[in-house]
């Protein structure tokens, strides 16, 4: 014999259930840099964007830097949690950032010169997807507001997380590469893979 119950669903759960849908964990870097890539796509007014290595590299460091309070954790606690989303995670962060790396040609010849507003946007990118992506708040507002992540994360953890933890980007990834498509269909510019292919096969 079946027993069917009767299932009712209150608004209160849905919202639970959407915000569930969510991820506990950070994204990581592959998934950082490809928004990043994407924000860098909409920002460039043209398709020539200097040194590809040299761009990507520059992508994938601002993009992750908020990330850093991880490694200083695990070297100072053994805990990468004990200060991630802290600081780091902040607009205040992603607007010193900005103006250190937009200066540092000054520094060092070898250092392209970046806009301080797409340096912002790079870091400020890292934030706002966390914020978004995951269901463990940020500290946007720092010093005025402090969010320190829950939970401990090892060495082995994290090293486990970025090398196979991938696949749990790939909605991110996915979006970001459509984002970029749109954008060049809208702005009647090249599809990014034949040129970077090209590129890469030159070394420029
Ligand atoms: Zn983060």
């Amino acid at each position: 014999m079946v027993i069917v119950t009767e299932v009712t669903i209150s608004i209160d759960d849905f919202r639970f259930k959407i915000v569930d849908l969510r991820c506990s964990s950070m994204p990581l870097p592959l998934g950082h840099t490809a928004v990043g890539l994407a924000v860098h796509d909409i920002y460039s007014k043209s398709n020539n964007s200097g040194h590809l290595w040299k761009t990507l590299t520059f992508i994938i460091v601002l993009t992750n830097l908020p990330d850093m309070d991880v490694l200083i954790g695990l070297a100072v606690n053994g805990n990468g949690n004990f200060f991630h989303r802290g600081p780091t995670h902040s607009f205040l962060f992603a607007l010193f950032i900005a103006f250190i790396a937009s200066n540092g040609w000054r520094c060092w010849s070898k250092i392209p010169r970046i806009s301080p507003l797409l340096c912002f946007l790079l870091v400020l990118s890292h934030v706002v997807a966390d914020a978004l992506l995951t269901n463990s708040p940020v500290s946007f507002w720092w010093p005025l507001e402090l969010n320190l992540s829950d939970g401990h994360s090892s060495w082995r953890e994290i090293i486990e997380s970025v090398l196979f933890g991938a696949f749990r980007d790939l909605g991110t990834i996915v979006v970001s590469g459509l984002v970029i498509f749109l954008n060049r269909l809208i702005r009647n510019r090249p599809i990014p893979i034949p040129v970077i292919l090209s590129r890469l096969v030159k070394g420029r």
